[in-house]
This record gives structure tokens, C-alpha cells and sequence, in this order.
């Protein structure tokens, strides 16, 4: 079999390229290969689903912003049904005496993109956010608009049903090799014996992205890293409440009619998962999670933990940044990597950069230059420092 693209990883950025492929125009024969059908284990369906225009480098405001612009057109690009839950309830992200300077850099790189968010003191917040208490917090940024929520699972059905009207091949498979011969990958081996020709492969493997690599030789610094969700009811319910991000990095938002919370991993002892682990880490919510979100809001004194999940991040070690477009000497291997727990939400604008690429030879729409495997090679970092 004989395929002019093959991509690897069936989830959201591997269909978000597939889509806009067509999109695109591109008339090629495409095999989107997938080894975990119902996603059970993808960072897709275990992330947290959420959309911010809170990042510290344009690059990536302009990748959320495009994404943004789809959901406000969702149903002009997918049909009067589509639907994906968006709540744009915003991002408030906190910060002490000793993160203010990095909370105004980030707010003024945001404000230069036209995100709506605005900055206010401890007070003004509070005047603002009732239930919050302001204890150790000097500011916080909030997104009044652009910023929210959404079904992670509605999205990715919307891609696949759009794609299953297009010309693609679903190929259920574990790819367990990729051929290469000399600067060109020429092939890629299931698991089930048969072997794929490709005239270009890209790597949308998530967390798995970086053995995926290995296979056809190529170095990539993403691995897998645990995170932990969970999910817990409290009395007081808080309709205006954000995505809310202690300066700890403990986040906490409201999912209808509870909340979801994570964020408290510690980086000591942070290192790649074994890609089995979805177990979640029950004390890290009893010892860590709990006695800051009562901190932060006393309501959540008394809350009732009710469900727990794990997923991994596809994470960066370089940079915790994306790695996006062809290896420069291997030029028919794409990547679409790394993106360290934003990932969803750039998705859409990774799919079309990428999909100009390979249709018109350069981007168009969202330039993803600075995302180029060469700072990899280089060992050079192209740092997000809001990573949540
Ligand atoms: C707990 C958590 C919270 C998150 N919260 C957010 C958030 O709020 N907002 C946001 O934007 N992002 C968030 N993320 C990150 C986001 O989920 C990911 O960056 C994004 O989903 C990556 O999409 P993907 O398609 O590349 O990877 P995945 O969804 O992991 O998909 C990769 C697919 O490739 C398949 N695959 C891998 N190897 C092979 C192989 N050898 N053969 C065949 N198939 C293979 C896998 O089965 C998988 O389905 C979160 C992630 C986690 C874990």
C-alpha cells in the first residue's frame, strides 16, 4: 500500500491535519493511523479541555486566537449541529510580589496580540471575584473575553465525522516502524505486518511522539509526563467563576455543576511517565490541591472529591514549547509535537499550518517558523513560560 501522506496518531492534531489537508485542496491519498480507536488513553479526551489567550509569546496567542475564531464559526465549518460546549468563562491567573513582573511582561505581549485581558490589583479582584481571598496574591490577569472551555471529545468527533465525508484512510494499527533511506523516510510498519509506503509521514503521536521519532532516527525531546485531574462538589456554586490559577500552579475551574482541578505535580521527581500509568495520584489532591484551593477561596473548605483521572502531557524538555513543520535534513517527516499541555486548544492552527505547508510549500495563515525543529538540533529554547 502506497500512501502520498501517512500520519501517525489519530487524535486531535493528527485530524486537525487531515482535515484541513482537504481543506486545502489536497488531493493525495492520506492514511491516518491510529492504534487506540476509541481514544481511550490520548491526552485529547484525559486534558482539561480549556482555551486561553494568557501565553508569554505572541506565537502562541496567535495559534490559540485561530482556534478561537473556528469556535465562533463552528457551526458555518461543521454543520448547524456542531456544538462543543464552549463557556467562555476566561482565565484568571495569579500572581504573588515575586510573579508580578512576569504576570505584566505576559500582559503586555497579550494586550499587543488584542486579547481582552485585563490586569488588576489584589483588591480590585476581589471587588470583582467575592469567594476569592486575596491572601499573598500582589495581581492577577483576567481574559474577559476569548477564554474558556469546552467538550474535548465533541471536538475531536467533529474533525472525524468531517473527515469521514473526505477521501481518508482509517487504518487501525500500532506503528512499530518507520524505514528510512538516507534524507527520506519511505515507509512505516503496523504492527499487524503490513508496511505502509508514505510519501511524507508525519508524527502526530502525542505523548508518544518522541519514540515515534526514534523510529525513524531522529531525535525529539518530548516525553510522556503524568497529570492528574480531579473532580470535586462543593455547596457554593460560582457562575462568574474563571479558570482560576494560584500562583502555586494549582488551578481550579467549574464544570457544570462541579469543578475540576489539578496542576499540583512537583517538579522534583517530574520525569517521563510510564506510558501505562493513568493512575491518579489521590494524596497529591488530599496534601497539596485541598489546602490551597481552601486557602484561596474559604468556600472550598468543605468541598466532596468524587472522581479522579490521569493523562500525559506531551511535553517539551527543551522548551515546553510546539514542535511544528519538517526535519531539515529529513524533509518528509512533519512534526506536530510537543505542545506540553496546550495542545488542544492549537490543534486547529497546527492542522493548517501544516496543511499549507505540504499543499502550497509555506505557511499562510498562522506562521509556524519559530516553532522549526532547528532550535531543537541547536539545543536552542523557544521558552513558554506560561505553562499550566
Ligand atoms: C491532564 C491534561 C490536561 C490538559 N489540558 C489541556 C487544556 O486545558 N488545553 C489544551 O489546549 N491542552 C491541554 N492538554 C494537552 C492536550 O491534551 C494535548 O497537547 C493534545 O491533546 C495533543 O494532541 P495529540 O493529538 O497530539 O495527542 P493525543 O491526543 O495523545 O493523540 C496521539 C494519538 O497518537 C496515537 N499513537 C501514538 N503512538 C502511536 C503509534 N505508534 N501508532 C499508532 N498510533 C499512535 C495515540 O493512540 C493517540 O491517540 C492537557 C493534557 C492533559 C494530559
Amino acid at each position: 500500500m502506497r500512501y502520498d501522506v501517512v500520519i501517525i496518531g489519530g487524535a486531535i492534531v493528527g485530524s486537525s491535519i487531515a482535515y484541513y489537508l482537504r481543506e486545502e485542496g489536497f488531493s493525495g491519498s492520506i492514511a491516518l493511523v491510529e492504534r487506540d480507536p476509541q481514544f481511550a488513553h490520548a491526552a485529547t479526551t484525559l486534558s482539561c479541555a480549556s482555551i486561553r489567550q494568557q501565553f508569554s509569546i505572541p506565537e502562541n496567542i496567535r495559534l490559540s486566537q485561530f482556534t478561537l475564531k473556528l469556535f465562533r464559526r463552528l457551526t458555518a465549518e461543521f454543520g448547524a449541529d456542531a456544538d462543543i460546549g464552549f463557556r467562555e468563562g476566561g482565565y484568571l491567573i495569579l500572581a504573588g510580589e515575586n510573579g508580578l513582573p512576569i504576570l505584566k511582561a505576559n500582559h503586555e505581549a497579550q494586550i499587543a496580540e488584542g486579547a481582552d485581558i485585563v490586569l488588576e490589583d489584589a483588591d480590585a479582584l476581589v471587588r470583582r471575584f467575592p469567594w476569592l481571598s486575596a491572601e499573598g496574591i500582589t495581581a492577577g490577569a483576567y481574559g474577559r473575553s476569548g477564554e474558556g472551555w469546552f467538550d474535548a471529545h465533541a471536538m475531536l468527533m467533529l474533525f472525524r465525522k468531517a473527515l469521514r465525508e473526505t477521501n481518508i484512510d482509517f487504518v487501525t494499527a500500532d506503528v512499530t516502524g518507520i524505514e528510512r533511506q538516507g534524507d527520506r523516510v519511505t515507509s512505516v510498519n503496523l504492527d499487524n505486518g503490513e508496511r505502509l509506503e508514505a510519501g511524507i509521514v508525519v508524527n502526530a503521536a502525542g505523548p508518544n511522539a518522541g519514540k515515534v521519532s526514534a523510529m525513524a532516527g531522529l531525535v525529539l525531546p518530548v516525553e510522556p509526563r503524568k497529570r492528574n485531574v480531579f473532580i470535586f462538589e462543593a455547596r457554593e456554586k460560582y457562575a462568574d467563576m474563571p479558570l482560576l490559577v494560584d500562583p502555586s500552579g494549582i488551578y481550579v475551574r467549574p464544570e457544570g455543576s462541579v469543578y475540576i482541578t489539578g496542576g499540583a505535580e512537583p517538579q522534583e521527581g517530574d520525569g517521563p511517565a510510564d506510558p501505562g500509568d493513568f493512575e491518579p495520584d489521590w494524596p497529591l489532591f488530599e496534601e497539596v490541591i485541598w489546602p490551597v484551593l481552601a486557602t484561596r477561596i474559604p468556600a472550598f473548605e468543605a468541598i466532596k472529591p468524587t472522581r479522579a483521572w490521569a493523562g500525559h502531557y506531551d511535553y517539551n524538555t527543551l522548551d515546553q514549547n510546539a514542535v511544528i513543520g519538517p526535519h531539515p535534513q529529513v524533509r518528509n517527516f512533519l512534526f506536530a509535537n510537543g505542545f506540553s499541555g496546550h495542545g488542544l486548544q492549537q490543534a486547529p492552527a497546527v492542522g493548517k499550518a501544516l496543511a499549507e505547508l505540504i499543499v502550497h510549500g509555506g505557511y499562510r495563515t498562522v506562521d509556524c517558523a519559530a516553532f522549526g525543529y532547528s532550535r531543537v538540533a541547536e539545543g536552542r529554547a523557544f521558552r513558554e513560560l506560561n505553562v499550566i
